[in-house]
């Protein structure tokens, strides 16, 4: 098969969706490979290296007259006119959201594979996942520098050291942003409290983690005694395809110490804290009753050397199906027929039917 891999345009994304190991794979198998010139700097992935794995370096048209084009972000409107009906188009696409681009995708008749459907039998979602992962760590990171005080800060230093007590982190929602975020903070010294619903992932945490963090059931007298003596707060809750509960309100927030750092990775599902909105890498941290609020909706994409590989090592295992045996792939394999969300002109996805009120 012929596979495109063009340059990501959205605004500050730095990501590709193939490294030049990716391509190698694919063309040992017999595929051609057609890179967008470029499409890797963001990520430290030169031309020649692409080259050297047997790419081919073409222009955006080029690329996107493959037969399948493989992306991270959803198409913009301005590659919306490569959209055709002999396309098969595998990205994240986020078509809840975006009625423009459904519509776009729609009238291309173009074959659309999202990896944000993409489900397994235990419905965890295997392309979700590597950015989990990414936000998790970086969660805990970010905190880190904003309670320096330059950065508006308590001016406290996550780990503390010999003598002086370390920060108290507290992080909602233990699945896998929240397990990630834990696991830096354990590592760098802090005092980690978590919380979940989950009364497996509570004891999956203890489990791990054992008496260096403290787990609690996510409620509400427990959040509120938890965020009053929080240093860092990291929101991290999911309910499948709901919006994020409000867990912590505005009044808790006004119990917080000045300085006090919150970082709200549930963003992209509307946040989990009152106080939340949605913010850019250009603009990540604003302040409420003294405590920084950082809201970024991805995360992943300011580190984008190690996500553009977390990302394809979980996507070259599909990709490599779906050039091997194009839409046939989706009858063979379950949990890519899942990612299916659109076909010859039809919405397959009912998730996004019912949020845009199209028929699926
Ligand atoms: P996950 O499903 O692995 O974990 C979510 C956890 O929240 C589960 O353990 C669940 O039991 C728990 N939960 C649900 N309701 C709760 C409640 N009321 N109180 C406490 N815990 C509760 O999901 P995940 O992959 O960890 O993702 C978490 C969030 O982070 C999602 O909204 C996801 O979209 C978002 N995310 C954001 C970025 C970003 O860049 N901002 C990147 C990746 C993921």
């Amino acid at each position: 098969m012929i596979i495109g891999i063009p340059k990501e345009i959205k605004t500050l994304e730095n990501r590709v969706s193939m490294t030049p190991g990716g391509v190698e794979t694919l063309v040992r198998r017999g595929h051609s490979v057609l890179v967008e010139k470029g499409a890797g700097v963001g990520s430290g992935l030169m031309d020649e290296e692409y080259v050297a794995a047997g790419a081919a370096m073409v222009s955006a048209a080029e690329a996107w007259g493959a037969e399948m084009v493989i992306k991270v972000k959803e198409p913009m409107a301005a590659e919306y006119q490569y959209l055709r009906n002999d396309l098969l188009l595998f990205t994240y696409l986020h078509l809840a959201a975006d009625e423009a681009q459904t519509k776009a995708l729609l009238a291309g008749g173009t074959t659309g594979v999202a990896y944000e459907t993409v489900q397994l039998a235990d419905r965890s979602l295997p392309l979700l996942l590597p950015m989990s992962e990414v936000a998790g760590r970086m969660a805990t990171q970010v905190g880190a520098h904003y309670l320096e005080k330059t950065q508006g800060g308590r001016g406290m230093l996550l780990g503390g050291v010999p003598g002086v007590a370390p920060a108290n982190v507290v992080v909602i929602g233990g699945g896998v942003v929240g397990t990630n975020a834990v696991k830096i903070a354990v590592g760098m010294g802090a005092r980690v409290t978590v919380l979940d619903l989950s009364h497996a992932r509570l004891q999956y945490l203890d489990d791990i983690f054992g008496s260096r963090i403290i787990t609690m059931s996510s409620t509400e007298p427990n959040i509120r005694a938890a965020v009053k003596e929080a240093d860092l707060v990291i929101g991290a809750v999911l309910v499948p395809g709901a919006k994020a509960p409000k867990l912590v309100t505005r009044e808790m927030i006004g119990t917080m110490r000045e300085g006090s750092v919150i970082v709200d990775v549930a963003v992209d599902q509307g946040g989990c804290i009152e106080t939340t909105k949605a913010t850019t890498h250009d603009k990540p941290t604003y302040v409420v009753d003294g405590v920084v609020h950082y809201g970024v909706a991805n995360m992943p994409g300011a580190v984008p050397r190690t996500s553009t590989f977390a990302l394809v090592n979980q996507t070259l295992p599909y990709a490599l199906k779906l050039a091997a045996k194009g839409v046939d792939a989706l009858r063979e394999d379950p949990a890519l027929l899942a990612g299916l969300n659109t076909y010859k002109g039809k919405l397959t996805c009912p998730a996004v039917g019912e949020a845009l009120g199209i028929p699926a």
